[in-house]
């Protein structure tokens, strides 16, 4: 563990890479961890104590604690720098902030311990990463088999960006393993998986994928969204990228747009040139921002968690609810399989009330602590209708095929005192039925 001082690039790499080794040629070369240039994680911490150190780079001129924000675009260039774009290392430098920056060094590093993975990019958004990372792991003409229960932004991208670069997709049910192995076809390269699904939160069983993967020796993408590092880490299962909306429960706070893709340093180095083709990047102080919503992410997911436990419990045991969708409550059909592979319930609760999707509307209405928002994974409770949002382009007779039922609502609970939200969803749902 050490806090280097040498800013200029990474402190590990340079060892390795130092320029007597032709970098291209060496087939011995092993590609390090990284970049790093904070604070170095012991592979011993926990959850919090990665959270808050790993990463992070402290002033070393000034003494001032925290990643200070790097609000700059370019590097004094030396010969080191020179060479490592001769040689195939730039990421190890830094040159250009699209190429890399010390604010997206010190998240990405954080992001890295907090996955166990071995290196990070952080993007402007998870749909940056998303994109990316799926056309990374597939050539032109390629085929990817993808869940059926899938994020509309992802969707799109499947539906109307595969086509025109040639490449096809199959959605299929995840539950259905037998679907999934019959939608593969010569051309498949990748599969693409959701951990928790929006909004009826299924489990992915992420161990029989990763054995299905393996068998037709397909790369495995996840969407971990909903199940950061502290619910879950499936690169641990096998799985080869995991894929992030920070702007979620990573970032935490409803105040930072982010994306995020992580795996092995070899297959994030071929993400990568994606990233500054397309102009991805992310901006030095939403790097800051995310790096410190980060700090807390253990603890604003252990409150997650025990709110949206007793709020899930509430509104099962409420007479106008007719069911509830939590994967910790025994009720959940993938009950077994989330205690399995979840460290963390996170706080996404769904439920469909009586009276339909008129009166899933009244009930967002008449609630006064959480926020009516497309969004979810904020530190504020938020309440969503899919129906009217994420799944509006579809026809309810679709809507019900995929589970979604009329009167569907969809909380992200926040990290309030539970009493005060139950209280507030007890005196909604008196006031819609009186
Ligand atoms: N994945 C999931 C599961 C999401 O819910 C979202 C956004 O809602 C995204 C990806 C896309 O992330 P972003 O909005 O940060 O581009």
């Amino acid at each position: 563990m050490s806090q280097s001082s040498d800013i200029k690039g990474d402190p590990r790499g340079a060892s390795a890479l130092d320029g007597s080794i032709n970098w291209l040629d060496d087939l011995k070369r092993k590609r390090r961890a990284g970049p790093s240039a904070g604070h170095e994680t012991n592979e011993a911490w926990g959850d919090s104590t990665r959270a808050i150190h790993s990463g992070s780079r402290d002033d070393p001129q000034t003494g001032a604690i925290g990643t200070p924000i790097y609000q700059n675009t370019v590097f004094a260039l030396t010969e080191d720098h020179y060479r490592s774009v001769e040689e195939g290392y730039p990421r190890d430098r830094f040159i250009y902030t699209r190429y890399g920056n010390p604010s997206q060094w010190a998240v990405q590093e954080k992001l890295a311990a907090l996955e166990h993975a071995e290196s990070a990019l952080v993007f402007s958004s998870g749909m940056a990463a998303i994109a990316s990372s799926v056309l990374t792991l597939m050539d032109k003409g390629a085929h990817v088999v993808a869940t059926k229960e899938i994020y509309g932004g992802a969707y799109n991208f499947f539906n109307q960006e595969l086509p025109s670069l040639g490449m096809s997709c199959t959605l299929v049910d995840p539950k259905d393993f037998d679907a999934i192995e019959a939608a593969i076809q010569p051309n498949t390269q990748l599969l693409y998986f959701e951990v928790i699904t929006n909004p009826l939160l299924s489990v992915l069983d992420l161990p029989r994928l990763v054995d299905l993967a393996r068998r037709h020796r397909l790369r495995i993408i996840v969407d971990s969204t909903l199940a950061p590092p502290v619910a879950c880490r499936p690169l641990e299962y096998g799985v080869d990228i995991v894929v992030h909306s920070a702007t979620k429960y990573l970032n935490g706070h409803s105040d930072v747009m982010a994306g995020a893709a992580l795996g092995s340093r070899k297959l994030i180095d071929q993400i990568w040139p994606r990233l500054l083709n397309y102009g991805s990047c992310l901006d030095p102080h939403a790097c800051f921002l995310l790096e410190r919503g980060l700090k807390t992410l253990a603890v604003r997911m252990k409150a997650h968690e025990e709110n949206a436990l007793a709020v899930a419990r509430f509104l099962e045991a409420h007479p106008r609810v007719r069911r509830v969708y939590y994967p910790l409550l025994e009720s959940h059909a993938d009950h077994k399989l989330a205690r399995q592979i979840l460290n963390n319930g996170s706080g996404a609760v769904t439920f469909d009330i009586e009276g339909g999707d008129e009166a899933a509307l009244k009930f967002t209405q008449a609630v006064s602590i959480p926020k009516a928002t497309a969004s979810l994974g904020g530190v504020e409770t938020l309440v969503s209708l899919p129906a009217s949002l994420s799944h509006a382009g579809l026809t309810s007779r679709q809507r019900t095929q995929m589970g979604i039922n009329p009167g569907c609502v969809r909380l992200s609970v926040g990290i309030e005192d539970s009493k005060d939200l139950i209280a507030d969803l007890d005196q909604a749902l008196t006031k819609i039925f009186p």
